[in-house]
């Protein structure tokens, strides 16, 4: 703990592009990234290959992304040679619903979001062993990011490290815009924060309102799980 605590001091003021430099001088081969594909993920993508060419990303296909999604991640993959990994749960969505029951998104998001995709993440984290996942988190997204840590400790003892934790949406928008990035075309439609396809976990945000305001409104539910028990040195 007490060397997260210093790597999290150092990194406190640190660029985005000096922790992954560290990242992949510190962990080198031992790191890999998960992403959706949304433009925070993309400005992350965009940075990381420019130090290692084919840096690992890992995918979790939930079985309930939108097409625009699915087709917006094969399009950057090609023309930006991206060594992508999709993985798929290992429950199949007859198997769910045989057990669960229809529309579990709806009545039972929590169990959902486990099966499709935390279960996936953590035994593909058991599987490769590896030492660090980096994703694209940002503290102003939502409440629950708000004491999110740059390098932190998942359930499995291994590192989360959040390069783009003190970026904000504007800044974000401001690097897409400058290094003519693509991005997922539902945000010219108003989405915000883009997941699964089902209208109870992803609606279009207000204006003004959280970024992540749109997942699972009014479910009392803000974060799939992917990115709980997450622990540093507070
Ligand atoms: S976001 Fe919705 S559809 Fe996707 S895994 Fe979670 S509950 Fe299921």
């Amino acid at each position: 703990m007490q060397e997260i605590q210093k790597l999290n001091e150092r990194f406190a003021a640190a660029e985005a592009e000096d922790i992954l430099g560290w990242m992949v001088r510190a962990l080198p081969y031992q790191t890999a990234m998960t992403s959706s594909f949304q433009a925070s993920g993309v400005v992350l993508i965009h940075m990381l290959r420019k130090i290692v060419f084919d840096f690992p990303i890992y995918f979790i296909d939930t079985g309930y992304h939108f097409p625009e999604t699915l087709e917006f991640k094969a399009r950057l993959t090609r023309e930006w040679k991206l060594n992508v990994h999709t993985i798929v749960p290992e429950m199949s969505k007859v198997e769910q619903l045989s057990l669960h029951g229809p529309r579990l998104f709806e009545r039972d998001p929590d169990l959902c979001c486990r099966l499709n995709k935390v279960d996936p993440l953590r035994g593909l984290q058991q599987e490769l062993g590896l030492k660090a996942w980096v994703s694209a988190l940002r503290r102003d997204q939502a409440e629950t990011r708000r004491n999110l840590r740059p390098v932190m400790i998942d359930e499995s003892g291994g590192l989360r490290i959040h390069p783009l934790l003190a970026w904000n949406r504007e800044r974000v928008w401001a690097y897409i815009e400058k290094h003519r990035l693509p991005t997922n075309p539902l945000y010219e439609q108003g989405y915000a924060s883009i997941g699964c396809f089902p209208p109870c976990c992803t609606s279009k945000s207000e204006p003004g309102s959280d970024e992540r305001s749109g997942r699972w409104a009014g479910k009392g539910k803000l974060e799939c799980g992917l990115h709980s028990h997450l622990k540093s040195e507070k």
